[in-house]
């Protein structure tokens, strides 16, 4: 262990005010998930009754992370703190954010980085289509006057910010008289708390003195900008890798050696793709393919298929700076509608190779041609599929992403997405788009994911062969009421599963013929002992969750009935085990 990075000492988790319940991590301090053990603990997790001390990964945040957040809040005195992938990821998500909440604010920019630092913002905030006007310390009167009517933002990003403000404080007040939010970004931590009353959010990088390990954090006492930032970083997923935050607590040290390249061109061969880039995780993957697609005017998105729900949310709920404009849902069994739902305000079609529960295959052949009339961008996520069983690039897909966090991975312990693509040109903007706002993959989890992916060929075929073992069991079995598994004809995919895939990835969704939450819980808190009750898939290990209790607790019953997702159903990820008879039998005496 070598001493803490960090500047100050306090790092003890802060007590939370909820009951906090423990949830065992499923593989160590770096698990992406946790065992939720029983049904009840769910339900109280959903009621906002108790919390969890370790969980999903984007949304409970690993303990290692909450020992920074407490330690920074601790230090600076203040209440709120959130960490992401890299200063400048953290510096986006707030802009961002702030810029949502008001989009015609105008954003006034501070700043004594040369275009170039690694620190400077200048060419990032092009990147926002703000106006914006930027002047060095001596020359900032060229950004006045201030004006209370027309929505402005502060932004201060320069070396000595603690200096500055103590310096400029009749500057500043100029500002806070006329209630112009101030942010400023810093390339340091500052050595004593700041100026509280004068500055509403402080972007603060955790790697000061280490470069290659990212981390950047924003504290502010903004209880409901904070709580919604929250919202937003679990959604679009730009969180800190919880090995960096072991990192900057001194407890891990830094990898020598860069793993990246040599896993985009492994993903890139798997995926018979050209260019391939790595984030830090799925969901910050289908973020940035979201934002990148999307242009003022052109900014309608159509989904085919009943989505992973974060997907789902980001494309029903999520606000966009490129104005709000109705998203545009489809189901796999009314593809004769994607032609005239397209318009020319559609930037992109999105769906997945194999749906997110209810295992639906789109007919992305179909989607393709029509696509390709319009000359509108199709994004595929091949998380499901993997590449051995499809690889929709070849199939005229404009654009493939990954949650890596799943079977690339297989052991619950490392999260990451990738994209991958064929255009020479789309593959520079997001290369640009990266450098500008640091949303990249960790090297310590590029690290991880190499060691996973050796035998990841080895472990597909025996996911699948399982898999199959499983839905035969299941489909037979007497308790079951309605099996989701694609490769059966009883499923309303197989026509095209056939014709698209050439295997069938191991996830699958099922309903009891016991009715209700009775039957669910008699099912869920059964000891089911080879199996893992938590929430992810694509482990090795045989996992299973109660996934529209999970992902769609607060749906109302006719949104789910639209959705058709029913309430109680069972989401199983069969693994990859040697020997899949003890699953069986787990699944045979839990169904009784
Ligand atoms: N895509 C699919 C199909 C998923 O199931 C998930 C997560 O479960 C994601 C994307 C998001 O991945 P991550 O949790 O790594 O952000």
């Amino acid at each position: 262990m070598t001493s803490a990075r960090l500047p100050f000492s306090h790092f003890e988790s802060l007590p939370t005010s909820k009951t906090l319940r423990k949830a065992e991590p499923v593989n160590g301090p770096y698990s992406v998930t946790a065992t939720l053990s029983s049904l009840d603990e769910i339900l109280e997790w959903q009621e906002g009754r108790i919390e969890f001390d370790y969980g999903y990964y984007r949304f409970v945040d690993n303990p290692l992370l909450c020992r920074i957040q407490d330690g920074l809040k601790t230090h600076y005195q203040l209440r709120h703190c959130w960490v992401y992938a890299s200063l400048k990821t953290a510096a986006m998500e707030l802009m961002d954010y702030l810029l949502l909440t008001k989009p015609q604010m105008t954003l006034k920019l501070i700043s004594d980085f040369k275009a170039g630092d690694p620190f400077s913002l200048e060419g990032s905030l092009c990147g926002l289509k703000t106006v914006f006007a930027a002047a060095g310390p001596d020359d900032f009167s060229a950004l006045l006057p201030f004006s209370e009517a027309k929505d402005e933002l502060l932004v201060i990003n320069v070396r000595h910010a603690l200096e500055f403000l103590e310096n400029e404080v009749d500057f500043l007040i100029k500002a806070k008289s006329l209630r112009i939010p101030i942010l400023v970004i810093s390339d340091r931590f500052p050595e004593k708390p700041w100026p509280v009353g004068m500055i509403n959010y402080w972007v603060l990088p955790l790697n000061s003195e280490q470069q290659s390990i990212q981390g950047g954090a924003i504290l502010s006492n903004m209880d409901r900008q904070m709580a919604e930032l929250k919202g937003l970083r679990m959604q679009r997923g730009p969180v800190l890798s919880s090995r960096n935050a072991a990192y900057f607590l001194g407890e891990i040290e830094a990898e020598s050696k860069a793993w990246k390249d040599a896993i985009i061109d492994r993903l890139c061969v798997l995926e018979k793709a050209r260019y391939g880039f790595l984030f830090p995780s799925g969901m910050q993957s289908i973020t940035t393919l979201l934002t990148l697609v999307r242009r003022p005017g052109k900014a309608q998105i159509i989904a085919v298929g009943h989505l992973y729900t974060d997907t789902y949310a980001l494309l029903t709920y999520a606000k966009q700076r490129t104005g709000d404009v109705e998203n545009i849902f489809i189901g796999v069994d009314e593809m004769d509608q994607l032609p005239a739902a397209i318009n020319e305000q559609t930037a992109a079609i999105i769906t997945e190779t194999i749906t997110n529960p209810l295992n639906d295959v789109p007919d992305l052949e179909a989607i393709v041609a029509i696509a390709k009339k319009h000359k509108i961008p199709v994004i595929v996520d091949n998380t499901f599929a993997t590449p051995l069983h499809c690889n929709p690039l070849e199939l005229g897909v404009d654009f493939v992403l990954h949650s890596t966090t799943k079977y690339f991975s297989g052991k619950n312990d490392h999260a990451g997405g990738a994209v991958l693509l064929n255009d020479s040109v789309v593959a520079q903007t997001i290369a640009n788009y990266q450098s500008q706002w640091g949303v990249e993959l960790s090297s310590l989890e590029s690290s991880i994911l190499w060691q996973r992916l050796e035998d990841f060929e080895v472990r597909m075929e025996r996911f699948q062969n399982n898999a199959l073992q499983v839905a035969e069991f299941l489909q037979r079995h007497p308790g079951i009421e309605k099996l989701y598994f694609h490769n059966f004809p009883s499923h309303r995919s197989y026509e095209v599963s056939q014709r698209i895939l050439t295997g069938s990835g191991s996830v699958m969704s099922f309903t009891l013929k016991r009715p209700g939450m009775e039957g669910l819980r008699k099912f869920y808190d059964a000891p089911l002992q080879h199996i893992l009750k938590a929430p992810s898939l694509g482990s090795n290990q045989t996992i299973v969750c109660p996934y529209t209790l999970l992902a769609h607790y607060h749906e109302p019953d006719e949104a789910l009935e639209e959705l058709g997702l029913p309430r109680y159903l069972i989401r199983l990820s069969v693994g990859c085990e040697m020997d899949i008879n003890p699953v069986i039998e787990s699944l045979d005496q839990a169904l009784g």
